[in-house]
């Protein structure tokens, strides 16, 4: 995968928003029938984590997660967790 596609797939990849994995559940509309995927629900209230194993009220991209995690760091600066 090249670099430009990798950024592209970091902006519109949904991840979890506490621990950033990608292996999470979202509700969708589906054909029973068909099986056939229609559309993610507009609005994400329930987002399953696989890794957490907890239930979010928020999906965020893997984007936003890798800024908010910049941001947190650069805050923190040397203060040592306690
Ligand atoms: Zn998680």
């Amino acid at each position: 995968m090249n670099l430009k596609k990798r950024r592209e797939t970091m902006r519109t990849k949904k991840c979890c928003p506490v621990c950033g994995s990608t292996d999470i559940h979202l509700k969708a509309w589906a054909n029973p029938n068909t099986r056939e995927l229609h559309d993610f629900l507009e609005k994400q209230e329930d987002v399953y984590c696989t890794t957490c194993v907890e239930w979010y009220d928020e999906v965020i991209t893997v984007e936003e997660f890798n800024k908010n995690k910049e941001g947190k760091e650069k805050d923190n600066g040397n203060v040592p967790c306690v």
